[in-house]
């Protein structure tokens, strides 16, 4: 048998030192965290570690290479292999070495207090084997494929949903425990009040997200629009037979995946930001990085895209093209002021960072009620309830945060 590779040694502050807790956050292994482009859990993963750091954690974030955050960055893979998203090897991979390593800092007397996976499947169903409690925020929705998969190992870990929708859509026996949204900073997005006459969609190009819809509306509405994203392997034939043969450049342009200052213009510019989306949306960044620059979006009333979206203050909640196309007459009456405050107010990055402190909060003590296994975490919970009473007297943490919309 070969003798494994020795495995990195983590950079660490003496534990006398330490502020906060020590918080492992897993990312997928497919896209650098903070994403150029495409990359709605990477976004989420980048400003989460810093509102994390801010509050003085001392965060280790695993992820792709090429990844910058505020927290220690450990990259076990050499590459990133985007084209094979979601491939096995790649992800135990990206995994296992992230396990390894976090239980090797808690055999050197240096553990972590919890470990945060953003990154699939592999990490669920192989976290009782780790030192560590683990939250693991639901990326994804409740499908047929997904339901089996977390009856038998989601009370392996914390569970966290992404918006009420998710929650209320748990497979029976699933225990979700806390709802805490993604974050976005709008102070980040150009605030435009001056549109351009134009639709926007973005998003990867699967028929569930819409983009088909969204040609059909734009044209019963009589306006152009712009379709960005990437084509990720698997959705080149919906692409070439119900969307391609639509693209000419005028009424209806294609500008692939977009990234940067052109993403931002994109999103600032446009008359609306449409969603026509026919499955469970556990999120929808596209929305909220919208509504961050002042720009409505019309959205079928489907998963959290009724949280998100405020009927007649920040956008509409329709039904289908038709009733999409006839939104569009009514844009006027929404304000854009008012699109950047209902997701400043609902999804800024503190109230996302306290979301998860009380989360792993939660995780911690529960773990160390278990027995041997978590023992080390009795001192971390001590140590961290002692702080928060030292420094944030009164401040609200509720095991359940939700959003409001
Ligand atoms: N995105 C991007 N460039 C593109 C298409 C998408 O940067 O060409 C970003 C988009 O701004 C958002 C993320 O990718 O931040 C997609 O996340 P979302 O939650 O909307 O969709 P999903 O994660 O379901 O694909």
């Amino acid at each position: 048998m070969n003798a494994p590779p020795a495995t990195t040694r983590l950079p660490t502050l003496p534990r006398v030192e330490r502020k906060g807790l020590r918080i492992a956050v897993l990312a997928p292994p497919w896209i650098p965290v903070p994403p150029l482009g495409y990359g709605g859990i990477e976004a989420v993963v980048a400003l989460t570690c810093e509102g994390l750091v801010a509050r003085g954690h001392e965060v280790t974030l695993f992820a792709a290479p090429g990844s910058h955050s505020a927290a220690h960055v450990h990259s076990p893979l050499q590459g990133t292999h985007a084209d094979q998203i979601g491939s096995s090897l790649y992800e135990s991979d990206h995994v296992g070495a992230a396990y390894d390593a976090i239980d090797n800092a808690a055999s050197e007397d240096r553990p972590f207090d919890v470990l945060h996976d953003h990154s699939g499947f592999t990490a669920v169903a192989m976290a009782h084997r780790l030192s560590v409690p683990v939250v693991h925020t639901l990326h994804a929705p409740f499908n047929d494929e997904t339901r089996p998969f977390y009856t038998r190992h989601g009370h392996k870990v914390r569970l966290v949903a992404i918006s009420r929708f998710q929650l209320e859509h748990a497979p029976p026996g699933v225990g979700v425990a806390d709802v805490v949204p993604n974050p976005i900073r709008v102070e980040d997005w150009p605030f435009c009040e001056d549109k351009d006459d134009y639709l926007l969609w973005m998003g990867r190009m699967d028929a569930a997200k819409g983009a088909h819809r969204a040609i059909a509306a734009a044209r019963a509405a009589g306006m152009r629009l712009v379709l960005a994203g990437p084509v990720q392997p698997g959705q080149e034939e919906y692409f070439r037979s119900e969307v391609e043969p639509h693209i000419d450049g005028r009424a209806v342009a294609f500008v692939g995946e977009v990234g940067g200052a052109r993403r931002k213009e994109l999103f600032a510019r446009a008359k609306a930001f449409v969603m026509p989306i026919r499955w469970a949306e556990p999120f929808g960044m596209v929305m909220v990085e919208a509504l961050a620059c002042g720009t409505p979006v019309i959205a079928f009333a489907e998963g959290a895209a009724s949280e998100i979206v405020i009927h007649g203050e920040n956008g509409f909640l329709l039904a289908d093209e038709q009733a999409m196309a006839e939104a569009v007459g009514r844009l006027d009456a929404i304000d854009p002021l008012r699109c950047r405050e209902s997701v400043a107010s609902r999804y800024n990055v503190t109230i996302v960072a306290e979301g998860y402190e009380s989360v792993y909060d939660s995780a911690i003590q529960a773990a160390a009620s278990q027995g041997p296994r978590f023992v080390r975490r009795v001192q971390s919970v001590s140590r961290w309830n002692d702080r928060a009473e030292r420094v944030m007297p009164g401040a609200a943490r509720a095991s359940t945060l939700q959003p409001t919309g």
